[in-house]
């Protein structure tokens, strides 16, 4: 499932194709993925300009010169694929039509940008730019993880009294904008925090030095997912998906890589969901 960092690759690589550029021509390959797709989705996009490509969470976000916002999630399994242009070197040819290529969008330009999403949890929207922010799957939301309002005084008044783990409250979307199991198992290494230890019981300092941790670790997924971009070789021209070295996530039985720290990573699971973790330095 793309985390934050592999949907903001995807954006980012999205954007010679896309931005600037006016939708020449819309398919849309049926009527709905997750949710209906909106009414005459296809129509209201033929012909609009792309202002600009934003990001929320894991919602990728495109600004219209219809004053309309075309909202993209990848679901599950949503794939993002570009050819008809060069990018990195690589010049990736039309493919063929392929099954699940649910959504077709042929850019000035020559690229093509096609949707595919074989398990169809993807969804697409479009509402009025300016009420964006109150869309139903963004308006709960809470503040980006990168943003300026995710600070020190903002995380420590949120996780006090929390009894929840505090793997649970991070993974909580209204507390932070996507964050998922992954980068969660990573932060709460690094912090050297149990995962099963109760938000509200952590002291202050340690509650606030894992915003500079968080940034840090999506910062440096995001720069690895800049680097396969650059460095683009992958045949069928999907974007997003890149190597990246975990500390903790799915190491289990391997050494952990904190400092001084001699302990062995392990898996549990909390909430139906895998944790991997040091019993040794995190506590
Ligand atoms: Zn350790």
């Amino acid at each position: 499932m793309p985390e934050l960092p592999e949907v903001e690759t995807v954006r980012r690589g999205l954007v010679p194709a896309m931005e600037g550029r006016v939708i020449e021509r819309a398919q849309v390959n049926r009527p709905d993925l997750r949710f209906p797709f909106p009414e005459r989705m296809a129509g209201r996009l033929t012909g609009a300009r792309v202002l600009g490509l934003r990001r929320r969470s894991k919602y990728i976000l495109a600004d219209l010169s219809t004053g309309e916002t075309l909202l993209v999630h990848l679901g599950m399994s949503g794939r993002m694929l570009i050819s008809g242009v060069t990018i990195g070197g690589f010049h990736h040819a039309h493919p063929l039509p392929a099954k699940h290529d649910h959504v077709v969008l042929d850019m000035e330009g020559g690229a093509r940008v096609t949707f595919n999403d074989a398990r169809r949890f993807g969804a697409m929207d479009l509402m009025e730019t300016a009420e964006a922010d109150d869309h139903w799957l963004l308006r709960d939301i809470g503040p980006e993880p990168l943003g300026n309002r995710f600070d020190e005084d903002y995380l420590v008044a949120r996780l006090k009294g929390r009894s929840t783990p505090v793997k649970a409250a991070l993974l909580d979307q209204r507390l932070v904008a996507g964050l998922g199991n992954i980068y969660v198992c990573e932060v709460l290494n690094r912090a050297r925090i149990d995962p099963r230890r109760k938000a509200g019981q952590i002291a202050a300092a340690r509650v606030a030095a894992l915003v500079p941790i968080v940034r840090s670790v999506l910062g440096e997924a995001i720069e690895a997912g800049g680097s396969s971009l650059k460095d683009y070789r992958q045949a069928d021209g999907e974007l997003g998906y890149f190597q990246h070295a975990f500390r903790a996530y799915d190491r289990a039985g391997e050494a952990c890589r904190n400092d001084s720290c001699t302990g062995t990573i392990r898996r549990i699971v909390q909430s139906g969901r895998s944790t991997f973790y040091c019993p040794a330095c995190q506590r």
